[in-house]
């Protein structure tokens, strides 16, 4: 068994957003230090952190100079380079580790891996070729979502087909890239299960929360969800599997589709999540700090949500009212520039549950 990292540590985290900010403070909360990896200037989590490395994901210098500078790496993004986790896994460990990327970075890998698991996902096929996206619109029909394989989030890299006549300009707009067509799954509700696992393959999951997206991007996320007898212990269970599967260590974000036919996996994020945000306020230990325990190789904390919550996102000029919140978690990211589709921050807004 790992032996947990004694306070006084160094966390290094990829990615220096808003997540990497709001993991950085649950981990000086704990005593441990964090040390950010961001190609980008002034990062919001630079902030918070005790330091940060600016250069880029093939800047091998740089990447061995910071995986030597801490005692363990994690990430608050999936699409990390293959070459520089190869370089910083020689270092140093990363978790979670590299298996959970590679199922999350590429959507077809994602629904092979989950049906392999006897999960039910979208009908689904893989799309290189205007053809192949020709004989796909045959087999699954329309209305379908056609989406990169890789790199999507928010929403982008999406086109939605409601007639097979739009399958040249929806191939265009990918311009090329690899994709997959989804069949559309006509959904009751969406949800979402934020899982932990410790280094000792222990697993705790929070309560799971209803999402609603505006534009492709979250918009709200509501605790508890409201789902039907039953469904909230196989959302749980069905969490727990993926993470024993991959024998995880850290927290995870997993998005399902409750439709009449049952839970379908919409997809899973290896790292803290938006729609985990929730627990910040509605639980005593949140889903920074769960994961900064796991990858710390600390025992994870209590899950259970003392509150129920709505949380919102503030998008873009959304921000402004931030004053006029008095009422509410308000949480921002310390973000300069207000840009439309700009995740700013986002209010939780509690109410206790009766003891
Ligand atoms: P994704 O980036 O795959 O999570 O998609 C973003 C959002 O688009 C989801 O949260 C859903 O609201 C919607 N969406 C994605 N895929 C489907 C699908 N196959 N059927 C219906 N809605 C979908």
């Amino acid at each position: 068994m790992t032996s947990p990292l004694p306070p006084g540590s160094t966390i290094g985290i990829l990615g220096g957003g808003q997540l990497g900010r709001m993991l950085s403070m649950a981990a000086a909360r704990l005593g441990l230090k964090t040390h950010i990896f961001e190609p980008g200037a002034n990062p919001p989590a630079g902030d918070v952190a005790a330091r940060v490395t600016t250069a880029p994901y093939d800047d091998t210098e740089a990447l061995t100079e910071f995986a030597a500078s801490v005692d363990v790496i994690t990430f608050e993004f999936e699409n990390i380079p293959t070459g520089a986790l190869d370089i910083l896994e020689s270092i140093r460990p990363v978790r979670p580790q590299r298996n959970a990327l590679a199922v999350s970075q590429d959507r077809i890998a994602e629904k092979e891996f989950l049906t392999s698991l006897g999960l039910k996902v979208a009908p689904f096929a893989q799309v290189d070729t205007l053809d192949d996206l020709q004989a796909a619109l045959d087999t699954i029909g329309t209305p379908a979502i056609l989406k990169t394989r890789r790199f999507g989030y928010d929403g982008k890299g999406q086109v939605r087909i409601t007639d097979p006549a739009q399958a040249a300009e929806a191939f265009e707009a990918l311009q090329g890239a690899p994709a997959v067509l989804e069949g559309f799954v006509d959904f009751q509700r969406e949800i979402s299960v934020i899982a932990a696992r410790g280094v000792d393959g222990a697993v705790v999951c929070y309560d799971p929360g209803e999402n609603i997206h505006k534009d492709g991007i979250l918009d709200t996320t509501t605790v508890p969800a409201t789902l039907a007898a039953g469904q909230h212990m196989e959302a749980v269970l069905l969490a727990g599997n993926i993470l024993n599967s991959l024998n995880y260590t850290g927290v995870m974000g997993v998005e399902l589709f409750v439709t009449p036919a049952g839970l379908l996996v919409n997809e899973v994020a290896p790292r803290v999540h938006n729609s985990g945000h929730w627990t910040q306020n509605g639980c005593v230990i949140d889903q920074f700090e769960q994961h900064i325990r796991a990858v710390a190789g600390w025992p994870l904390g209590d899950a259970a949500r003392h509150s129920d919550v709505v949380m919102t996102n503030l998008i873009g000029d959304d921000v402004l009212q931030y004053a006029g919140i008095t009422d509410a978690g308000l949480h921002l990211y310390g973000k300069a520039d207000i840009k439309a589709g700009r995740k700013m921050g986002h209010i939780n807004r509690v109410k206790p549950l009766s003891s």
